[in-house]
């Protein structure tokens, strides 16, 4: 009997441990993207004491978050999918902060598109993709100058994530561009939702992503929502984690309803992946 209520209490004292383990990294959870070291990564870099100016940073000369982590200054960076292994350089006014990227072989992923449009556009249709590239662009780039970023994301829609981040495409049996997002599988009319707090700085129709919209997180940081049956905001519109952003659709080139996601960061497209909670 005795024996038992040792054994009772240790389990007490187990369960009381695991707790306080799981309740503490509740409370201290990762206010930072996780880190991997890939092309379509994130990599953190310190850069000194935070009772220090806060230093400017790029990496290929695009400029780079810099945010405060445990009293230092630390960069975020993004690394593009289209990055070579090996030596990178984080550049501030009077260092070059050298870091390694390792290789990752991303998968073949083979898509049939019905509207072979989509695939291969025609004349009319290149007019109108080279009208929506600069837009897009111009809203990937967007920087806005602040230091109350968030960094920790809720999952944009219900549903079924993919690891489809980064697959080499080929369309059709033509090669295209790697996936830059993730592909949430969800059902027409699903509600989509802002992942962090933000603001609107673009939407669109546009003839690959459908209608979209894109929201400015701060220093760098946007995501985008591809594919939308509807859209329900406005540029200048500011978000609160949880805001409605749209509807599931299956507008540009798909092949069924789902949410393409993009998360952005210095104009590196990373793998949404790393920024979502509990994805560690
Ligand atoms: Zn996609």
């Amino acid at each position: 009997m005795g024996n038992l209520f040792v054994k009772l209490k240790k389990l007490i004292l187990l369960n009381l441990t695991a707790y306080c383990i799981v309740s503490s990294s509740f409370l201290f959870a990762k206010n930072l993207p996780d880190e991997s070291a890939v092309p379509g990564g994130v990599v953190i870099i310190p850069l000194g004491d935070v009772n220090l100016n806060k230093p400017k940073a790029t990496f290929n000369k695009n400029q780079v978050m810099v945010t405060d982590h445990k009293k230092q200054w630390v960069a975020v960076v993004g690394i593009p999918l289209s990055s070579k292994p090996g030596e990178h350089y984080l550049v501030t006014a009077n260092k070059k902060h050298r870091f390694t990227i390792k290789d990752k072989a991303y998968e073949t992923q083979r898509l049939t598109i019905k509207n072979k449009r989509k695939v291969n556009p025609n004349k009319t249709d290149m007019e109108r993709i080279n009208k929506e590239r600069p837009i897009i662009r111009q809203a990937l780039r967007h920087w806005n100058e602040t230091n109350d970023i968030f960094l920790e994301f809720i999952a944009p829609v219900e549903g079924r994530k993919s690891s489809s981040f980064g697959l080499r495409r080929i369309f059709n049996d033509q090669p295209r561009r790697p996936h830059s997002g993730m592909d949430i599988a969800a059902p027409a009319g699903a509600k989509v939702i802002a992942p962090a707090k933000g603001k609107v700085i673009e939407t669109g129709d546009f003839f690959f992503n459908g209608k979209s919209v894109f929201i400015d997180h701060g220093q760098g940081l946007i995501t985008m929502y591809c594919h939308l049956d509807s859209i329900s905001v406005e540029p200048g519109q500011t978000m609160n984690t949880g805001d409605k952003v749209g509807e599931v659709g299956m507008t540009g080139r798909v092949t069924g309803p789902h949410l393409h996601w993009t998360v952005s960061l210095n104009n590196a497209r990373v793998d949404p992946q790393l920024f979502l909670t509990g994805s560690d």
